[in-house]
C-alpha cells in the first residue's frame, strides 16, 4: 500500500505485507493482517478481522463485523453476511466442473468454467479447516464443524459435521449445541428454543 491509499481509507490498518486492491473497498475499523491478498472488485465491510495469510478473490462482498482466521481461502462467487466467523484454512471453492482442460485437451479458459455461487448468511461459523462445495448456502447462524465438507446447503441454526457433511442438531446464537425437546431445541446456558419447522 502506498501512503496515498491508506489516506482514502481511514480507519482501516492495513500491515505493509498485505496486497490490497486500490479497487477492493474495506470499511472503516477493519484490520487486515501480513501477506493478507484482497483484490479487486472485492468489498469487505466495517469492523472486520482479516488474519495471516487470507485470499479474497476478485468480487467477493464480505459484510461488517466477520472475523475471518488465518489461512482461509474465499474464492469468486462467495458472499458473506455479517457476524460470520470464518476459522482457520477454511475453503469456499467455486468450480462447478473443475477441470484444467476442456474434453479436447486443450487449457480452459476464462469463459469456459462455471461459477457456483455461496452464501454464508448472518452469524454463521465456519470450522477450521472446512470447505464449502459451490451451490450451498449455509443457514443463520449454521454451525460447520472442524473439517466437514459441506456439499449441501446447511438450515438456519444448523449444525453439521464430517464428510460430506451431515445434520446432526441445531446450534443456539451462543455457538453451543441445543438440546433436543420434541420438535424444538433447547440452549440451556441462553434459556432459548428454536423450533426449525415453525
Ligand atoms: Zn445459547
Amino acid at each position: 500500500m502506498s501512503e496515498n491509499q491508506e489516506d482514502q481509507r481511514p480507519n482501516v490498518r492495513i500491515h505493509p505485507t498485505a496486497e490490497v486492491s486500490p479497487k477492493a473497498q474495506i470499511g472503516a475499523g477493519t484490520r487486515v493482517w501480513h501477506w493478507v491478498q484482497i483484490r479487486e472488485g472485492a468489498v469487505v465491510g466495517e469492523n472486520c478481522i482479516i488474519g495471516k495469510d487470507v485470499y479474497i478473490d476478485f468480487d467477493v462482498k464480505v459484510g461488517k463485523n466477520v472475523k475471518i482466521q488465518n489461512g482461509s481461502y474465499l474464492y469468486h462467487g462467495l458472499t458473506v453476511e455479517d457476524g460470520v466467523f470464518i476459522g482457520p484454512r477454511a475453503v469456499f471453492t467455486n468450480d462447478v466442473y473443475p477441470r484444467s482442460i476442456t474434453p479436447d485437451g486443450e487449457l480452459k479458459g476464462n469463459d469456459d468454467w462455471e461459477v457456483g455461487p455461496i452464501l454464508i448468511k448472518y452469524g454463521a461459523s465456519i470450522g477450521t479447516g472446512a470447505i464449502i462445495i459451490p451451490n450451498v448456502t449455509v443457514g443463520k447462524f449454521a454451525l460447520v464443524a472442524a473439517g466437514a465438507v459441506v456439499t449441501r446447503s446447511v438450515p438456519d441454526y444448523g449444525l453439521v459435521v464430517g464428510v460430506p457433511a451431515r445434520l446432526v442438531g441445531y446450534a443456539c446464537k451462543c455457538g453451543r449445541k441445543m438440546a433436543q425437546k420434541g420438535e424444538a431445541y433447547y440452549c440451556s446456558h441462553c434459556d432459548w428454543s428454536y423450533n426449525p419447522k415453525e
